[in-house]
């Protein structure tokens, strides 16, 4: 047998993975926008079948073969990130013990429901214990996969391949001085920014929403937006989808959560079409989607130009809210207010919350943390970054889902996405001089472009650092972020 024909037979197979993955999340996507509330029994057996297929067809031993045969060979650029991805998937899948696994899933899903009454109850020693069995089982997969290496590095390489706890601490620990005196100097202003008061009726948010997806480059014929309890993007390829949500005294909320989502699916819609249904066709990490998302919905959507134009597309539909010119409007698009929840935070404050999971979390996996004593130190940190105390565990360590699942590892990708959106976003506006003359024309394509060219045809070409430091032309670090936050609020609060 050949070489060639063994990396053709490989290929074969993984896009028959490829093929059910897509599957899979199709049920999962149709489980929060369509089916009827009857069908969730039958559906999650449905979902646990296919998965039970795809394990198979994931730890198949042909796959071990197939590498081994290739091993040492000369892969063309395309061939060779192929088979990276293969390699990691196909090793993490088959050193973790079927049992391991299958008991991670059922505790996963009791801690999730008992999460979910404990924050209703505001209650976190009713969550704890839970909270343990899910961390215990996750280090032990931790270990399994790390191979005497480090836990939380084994867990962080499932979301930002490459990454390492250490060189997060080096790149995001940076920011909270400079968040937290900037955060400072904005609450102290005098100079506070308005409301917007009104009635915004749900269609015309839906028509609005829609038109901005437009503008920002999506795709409708390879794509459709939905409603859901929290939105989010799904999909890869010729069929990447998003959900948003509508509050009727808030556009704010539908607006920006659509051009969020937007960004993410652009990047999978952008990805070349000869990388569909392999390990290249789609997005190569979590924190490089969200740099994507957050640079569609940050850097652009609640930028002075763009925000001038959403002013009159938002007068033409809803009337008089309040606001009398487009620079009050886009300061009251970009308010900086006190707040617990990470969900709601603006620019300045979100990578201060997600800076607090960071730390905790990796006090938890190292051991130098114990649950018991987790909602005292969410607590404290609260008080020490933002000045003031927790009032209910459900708008402090309760307020997020990610742990009861046992998504350890996933926080900090959220700003390694913002630390990536401000590199990118640095090169973009020198390369890109017009920008600002599209933006105001509600034209945000020299900046869609740019990243399309830059980042998302690339797929998983690229490991993602090396993807981000080459369209930046820098090395990653906070500075750019942080400069750029600096002007920006600034001029906004008049500091
Ligand atoms: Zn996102």
């Amino acid at each position: 047998m050949t070489r060639h024909s063994d990396y053709t037979d490989l290929m074969g197979h993984i896009r028959t993975v490829m093929a059910l993955g897509q599957a899979s999340g199709l049920l999962g996507w149709d489980q929060e926008t369509m089916m009827p509330k009857g069908a969730a029994g039958q559906r999650s057996e449905v979902l646990a079948e296919l998965e039970g297929v795809l394990h198979g067809k994931r730890t198949d031993p042909r796959i071990g073969e197939w590498l081994a045969a290739l091993d040492g060979g000369d892969p063309d650029p395309v061939a060779a990130a192929n088979l990276r991805h293969i390699r990691r998937e196909y090793d993490r899948a088959t050193r973790t013990p079927a049992a391991l696994a299958k008991e991670i899933a059922r505790a996963r899903s009791v801690a999730q429901g008992i999460w979910a009454e404990a924050r209703a109850a505001d209650d976190f020693a009713a969550f704890a214990p839970s909270l343990q069995t899910v961390l215990d089982l996750r280090r032990q997969e931790a270990a399994c996969l790390a191979d005497g290496g480090d836990l939380y590095d084994a867990m962080l390489s499932d979301y930002e391949p490459g990454m390492t706890g250490a060189r997060l601490e080096e790149i995001l620990f940076p920011l909270r001085d400079g968040l937290v005196s900037l955060r400072d100097r904005i609450l102290g202003a005098d100079d506070q920014v308005p409301n917007i008061a009104g009635h915004f009726p749900e269609a015309q948010q839906m028509a609005l929403a829609a038109d901005l997806a437009t503008a920002f480059g999506y795709d409708w014929t390879r794509g459709r937006i939905d409603k859901a309890v929290h939105p989010f993007s799904s999909g890869s390829g010729n069929d990447a989808r998003i959900t948003t949500r509508v509050d009727e005294a808030d556009p704010f909320n539908c607006l920006y959560s659509t051009i969020h989502e937007v960004g993410h699916a652009c990047y999978e819609q952008g990805i070349s079409p000869d990388h569909l249904l392999t390990p290249l066709g789609q997005g190569v990490s979590m924190g490089v989607h969200e740099s994507q998302s957050r640079l569609y919905e940050n850097q652009l959507g609640r930028s002075e130009a763009f925000c001038g134009w959403l002013y009159d597309q938002m007068r033409v539909r809803f009337g008089d809210f309040g606001i009398d010119s487009p620079r009050e409007f886009y300061r009251a698009v970009n308010a900086v207010r006190r707040g617990y929840i990470r969900t709601e935070a603006d620019e300045v404050q979100y990578n201060l919350h997600v800076l607090l999971r960071f730390e905790l979390e990796r006090a938890l996996i190292s051991g130098s943390l114990e649950v018991a004593d987790l909602e005292e130190a969410w607590n404290s940190a609260f008080l020490r970054d933002f000045g003031y105390p927790v009032d209910r565990a459900s708008n402090g360590v309760l307020q997020d889902v990610h742990w009861s699942v046992g998504l350890f590892g996933y926080f900090p990708t959220y700003s390694l996405g913002n630390l990536y959106a401000g590199c990118l976003h640095a090169a973009l506006c020198q390369e890109t001089p017009d920008l600002d003359t599209a933006l105001a024309k509600g034209q945000p394509s020299p900046a869609t472009r740019w990243l399309h060219d830059k980042v998302q045809v690339h797929g998983g070409l690229y490991e993602p650092a090396e993807l981000i430091e080459t369209a930046a032309g820098q090395s990653i670090s906070e500075a750019p972020l942080l400069s750029y936050l600096d002007a920006k609020f600034t001029d906004l609060y008049n500091l």
